[in-house]
């Protein structure tokens, strides 16, 4: 199953879960009812719009192209390990202290 189709079912079971609390409904008292309505409306939209993101996820893939840009030198890289970030020890000791000089930087 892939990511999406994992969040898929969990949007879908959740909405169920949802519809679940028509049922406890008619036992609450009017502004409670008025309440959890306009919450649950609320959610439904999130719902949507996640659903949304989700589709154009679907639609355009993440490229997982194995050629990167060093982040510290910019030359293109083959990146074996899916966290390189750097083409080579030296860039990526060149980014370790640049943030080690950030973080000591007075403020
Ligand atoms: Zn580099």
């Amino acid at each position: 199953m892939t990511i999406i189709e994992n969040i898929e079912k969990r949007i879908k079971n959740f909405r169920a879960d949802l519809s679940r609390y028509d049922n406890a409904m008619p036992t609450l008292s009017n502004d409670v009812k008025s309440k959890v309505k306009i919450m649950r409306d609320e959610i439904f939209i999130r719902l949507e719009e996640l659903e949304f993101v989700m589709k154009l996820l679907e639609q355009q893939p993440i490229e997982r192209s194995p050629t990167r840009i060093c982040e510290i030198c910019g030359k293109p890289f083959l990146s074996i390990r899916d966290n390189n970030i750097y083409c080579s020890i030296g860039c990526r000791q060149k980014a370790h202290r640049q943030r080690k000089e950030l973080s000591n930087a007075p403020l």
